[in-house]
């Protein structure tokens, strides 16, 4: 039960369970002195049973509050090393992480798998056209679209710049071809307002398989030979390795 409380690790969950011990203990000694000492009149026993109870409560309040506090900033703290502040997806630790769990995943299960490498075509002309700020929106609206778009099963990270992956799981880079052309054909109709601009965008897309005893790394060169080649023959396009 200790692991569990109010979402706390096994330290704070004992910490926070010793602290209240000993605060109900010493408000249960407090009254049995009390009891037993037939000196004291009732009303001393009765005022020093709610003063005691009192500190003890809003004390054990106060505890669970800082407990709370610290989960809190401590989930927060996760979630800056794990997720890209400008998109909210994956950044590449994480995404290289959860890649490499997928992959061990479909080795076990015999599953196939797939990894692409989704780069913005041009994307210094957007910059230097519209400026930074609006650079950073088309990454945005980027991110946004690919996490809206992917099966719960699947992964996407941002793993640079202008540079996005996604984990096809259950799926061999012939399948995944498909899937990755209709992504890329619905990243060819985004449109990113900003400010007065409108403006419009293209990707081009490298895919490989994830093979059993490869790496995430060594998998991902391979996909990025493949976007070499979708942006030798002429960009906007999906190619496997
Ligand atoms: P290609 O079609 O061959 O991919 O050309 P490209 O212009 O997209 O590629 P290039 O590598 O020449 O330029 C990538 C640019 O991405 C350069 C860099 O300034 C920009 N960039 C990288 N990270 C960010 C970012 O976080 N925000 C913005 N706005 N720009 C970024
Ligand atoms: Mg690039
Ligand atoms: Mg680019």
């Amino acid at each position: 039960m200790n692991n569990f409380l109010f979402g706390l690790g096994q330290i704070k969950s004992t910490a926070l369970f010793t602290i209240l011990s000993v605060v109900f203990s010493v408000t249960l000694v407090t009254f049995l002195e009390c009891f037993l000492n037939s000196q004291i009149s009732k009303n001393s026993i009765l005022i020093a049973g709610i003063t005691s109870t009192t500190v003890s409560s809003s004390l054990s309040w106060y505890v669970i509050g800082l407990l709370f506090k610290i989960n809190t900033l401590e989930k927060k703290q996760r979630a800056l090393a794990s997720y890209d502040s400008l998109t909210s997806i994956m950044n590449r630790r994480q995404f290289f992480f959860s890649a490499h769990e997928l992959f061990r995943r479909s080795h076990d299960l015999n599953e196939p798998v797939s990894i692409s490498i989704i780069d913005i075509d041009n994307f210094k002309l957007i910059n230097d056209e519209y400026g930074h700020a609006a650079g950073d929106a088309v990454l945005i609206s980027l991110g946004k679209l690919l996490k809206e778009i992917i099966r719960s099963t699947d992964i996407v990270g941002r793993i640079g710049g202008e540079e996005f992956s996604i984990v096809i799981y259950g799926s061999k880079s012939d399948q995944a071809f498909e899937v990755l052309d209709e992504i890329r054909s619905l990243i060819e109709k985004d449109c990113v307002a900003f400010m007065d601009y409108k403006i419009h965008y293209t990707v081009s897309i490298g895919v490989a398989d994830g093979e059993d005893g490869y790496d995430v790394e060594d998998i991902l060169i391979q996909a990025d030979k493949a976007l070499y080649k979708s942006k030798k023959n002429g960009k906007n396009r999906v190619s496997k390795y």
